[in-house]
C-alpha cells in the first residue's frame, strides 16, 4: 500500500462527531462539543460530543442492558466468530483508522499503518481465549459427599479510560478481553484523539457485536471522572498518567470496582561495553524518540558503560541528527509533532529546567521552527548529557522526545541506579554476555525487560508495571482473568 494513496477518512466528512451509545451515534445530552485538531497543522478536524454525567449514565445503562440481554446467552464460539469477523474488518479498514490517528495525534502515517498487524493479532488472540474460559473441579475435605467447582463469569460492565498516544491500538486492546469474556464496555478515549475509537466502535457493530456491548463516550477529564465513579461500573481498565491513575483508584473504592491501571514510566535502557553497537545505537534512539517520545515505556534514561561512552554518544548523536521530523503524511517522516500545545510547553519546560540544573543538550533542545513547523507542535529530538540521577529530567516522566544519558562502570552500580525511580514499566539491556543478560533481567524492577531489543509487544505476552507504573497485566494468557469473577459452587450429594 502506497502511503500517499491513503484517502482522507469518510468519517471526517461530518464535522459534528457524536458518541456511540447503545448502537447509535448520539449527541451529548447537554449539546456541548469540544474541538479536536491536527497537531501538525492546527486544522480543526471535528467538533466532538462532550459527554457529561448524564451521558455516562446512559452509556452505563446501555452496557448493563446489553450484559443482561442476548449477549449473556451467546455461546463462546459465537463471540469468537464475531471477534474474528471484527479482526478481518479492522484489517480491511486499517488505513482509515491509521489515517484518523495520524490526523488526530500527529503520529507519522508510516508509523500508524504498522499498527494493523498488532490490532488484528490482538483481536484474534482474544477471540481464541473466548472458547478457553474454564472453571475448575476442586477437591474438598468437607464432611459427607460434597462436590465443589468454580464458575467463571464476566465481571460485568467495564469502563475503559484511554490515553492519547496510541488511540486505535488502545481501543482494540481494551475491547479484546471484554468481548472474549462476555463483558460489556463503556470506553472514554482521550480528548485529544477521540476519532478512531468511534470508527472502531462502528466496525464492532458491523462485525455483529450486539448494540450496547461497546459504547464510546467522548469528553474531557470530568467525563472520565463521572465514568470511574459510576456505581453501575464493575471494573475499570485505565491507561494513562500516574496522577490520574491515583484518582481512578480512589473513585473506584466506594463501590469496590475491580481496577487495573497501566501508568507512566521512566524506563532505563542499559548498554554494556560488549553490546552490538550497530544495533544498540539506532535502537536506543528510537526507544525514546519514536512517537515523539509519547510512549509509556519509552527508554528515557540511557546508561552507557564508561569505556564505550564517547564512541556511543557520538554515534547516537549522529544517528539522531538523521531522524526526519516533519509532516506526518510524508512517507519519509519518522517523527511528527507532539500531541498538543500544552504537551509541547510541558516538554519545553522540562528542557529549560534541565539546562537550569546544569545538563547539556548534545542534540536538539528546542521547538522546531520554520516552514512546515510553525503551525504545529514540533520538538526536536533532544539528548541531554551530564545528567545527574537526581535531576528532575532524570526522575519525572516527560512524555516527549527527550533522552537523559548517563554513564556507569559496573553491573551492580547500574542496576541500583536503574531501579532508583518509583516507576517500573519498561527496560532495556544490551549485552552479548548471557550471565549479564539474565542477571539484569532478574534484577530490574519493571514489568518488561527487553534484551538486545526494545519495545517488543505481543498479544501472548503480558505487559504492565511495577510500582507507580501501575498494576494488572494486559495481554498474555492471564489477562482475561481480570475480566472474570470466580464463583465457588458447593453441591451436597448426600
Ligand atoms: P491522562 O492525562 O492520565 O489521561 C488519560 C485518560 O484519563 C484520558 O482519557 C483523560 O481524559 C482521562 N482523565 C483525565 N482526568 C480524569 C479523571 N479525574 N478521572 C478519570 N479520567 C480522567 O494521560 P494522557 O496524558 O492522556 O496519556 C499519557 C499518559 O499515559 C502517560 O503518563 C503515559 O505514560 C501513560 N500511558 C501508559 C501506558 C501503559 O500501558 N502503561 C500506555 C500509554 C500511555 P482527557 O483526555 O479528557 O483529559
Ligand atoms: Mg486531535
Amino acid at each position: 500500500m502506497e502511503l500517499t494513496s491513503i484517502a482522507r477518512p469518510a468519517l471526517l466528512e461530518t464535522m459534528e462527531q457524536d458518541m456511540l451509545i447503545g448502537g447509535r451515534r448520539v449527541a451529548a445530552a447537554s449539546g456541548k462539543r469540544f474541538e479536536t485538531r491536527n497537531p501538525a497543522t492546527g486544522e480543526l478536524l471535528a467538533m466532538v460530543a462532550q459527554g457529561d454525567a448524564e451521558d455516562v449514565d446512559r452509556a452505563v445503562k446501555a452496557a448493563r442492558a446489553a450484559l443482561e440481554g442476548p449477549w449473556r446467552r451467546m455461546k463462546p464460539a459465537e463471540r469468537q466468530r464475531i471477534m474474528l469477523r471484527l479482526a478481518d474488518l479492522v484489517e480491511a479498514h486499517y488505513d482509515e483508522l491509521a489515517m484518523l490517528d495520524t490526523l488526530d495525534l500527529g503520529a507519522p502515517l508510516s508509523r500508524t499503518v504498522l499498527g494493523k498487524t498488532r490490532a488484528a493479532a490482538l483481536l484474534r488472540y482474544y477471540a481464541g481465549q473466548a472458547t478457553l474460559i474454564a472453571g475448575d473441579t476442586l477437591n474438598n475435605s468437607a464432611p459427607g459427599d460434597v462436590l465443589s467447582h468454580t464458575l467463571k463469569e464476566p465481571v460485568g460492565v467495564v469502563a475503559a479510560i484511554n490515553p492519547w498516544n496510541g488511540p486505535v491500538g488502545m481501543a482494540v486492546w481494551k475491547t479484546g478481553p471484554v468481548l472474549a469474556s462476555g463483558c460489556t464496555l463503556v470506553m472514554k478515549p482521550a480528548e485529544q484523539t477521540p476519532l478512531s475509537a468511534l470508527r472502531f466502535a462502528e466496525l464492532c457493530l458491523e462485525a455483529g457485536v450486539p448494540e450496547g456491548v461497546i459504547n464510546v463516550v467522548t469528553g474531557l477529564g470530568d467525563t472520565g471522572a463521572a465514568l470511574s465513579a459510576h456505581p453501575g461500573v464493575d471494573k475499570i481498565a485505565f491507561t494513562g498518567s500516574t496522577g490520574v491513575g491515583e484518582k481512578i483508584i480512589k473513585a473506584a473504592a466506594p463501590t469496590m470496582k475491580r481496577v487495573t491501571v497501566e501508568l507512566g514510566g521512566k524506563s532505563p535502557n542499559i548498554v554494556f561495553a560488549d553490546a552490538d553497537l550497530d544495533k544498540a545505537v539506532p535502537a536506543a534512539a528510537m526507544a525514546v524518540f519514536a512517537n515523539s517520545g509519547q510512549i509509556c515505556s519509552a527508554g528515557t534514561r540511557l546508561f552507557v558503560q564508561s569505556s564505550i561512552r564517547e564512541e556511543f554518544m557520538e554515534r547516537l548523536a549522529a544517528f539522531t541528527r538523521t531522524i526526519r521530523v516533519g509532516d506526518p503524511l510524508d512517507p519519509q517522516t519518522q517523527i511528527g509533532p507532539v500531541v498538543s500545545a500544552p504537551q509541547m510547553d510541558k516538554i519545553l519546560g522540562y528542557i529549560e529546567g534541565a539546562r537550569g540544573e546544569g545538563a547539556q543538550a548534545l542534540v536538539g533542545g528546542s521547538r522546531l521552527a520554520g516552514p512546515g513547523y510553525d503551525d504545529g507542535f514540533f520538538v526536536a529530538p533532544t539528548i541531554f548529557t551530564d545528567v545527574q540521577d537526581g535531576m528532575t529530567i532524570a526522575q519525572e516522566e516527560i512524555f516527549g522526545p527527550v533522552l537523559s544519558a548517563f554513564s556507569f562502570d559496573t553491573a551492580e552500580e547500574v542496576l541500583e541506579r536503574a531501579n532508583a525511580t518509583p516507576f517500573g514499566l519498561g527496560s532495556g539491556v544490551w549485552t552479548r554476555d548471557l550471565s549479564t543478560a539474565h542477571r539484569m533481567a532478574r534484577g530490574i524492577r519493571a514489568g518488561s525487560v527487553w534484551v538486545n531489543c526494545y519495545q517488543m509487544l505481543d498479544p501472548g505476552v503480558p505487559f504492565g508495571g511495577f510500582g507507580v507504573s501501575g498494576f494488572g497485566r494486559e495481554s498474555g494468557p492471564h489477562h482475561i482473568e481480570e475480566y472474570l469473577e470466580t464463583k465457588a459452587v458447593w453441591i451436597n450429594l448426600d
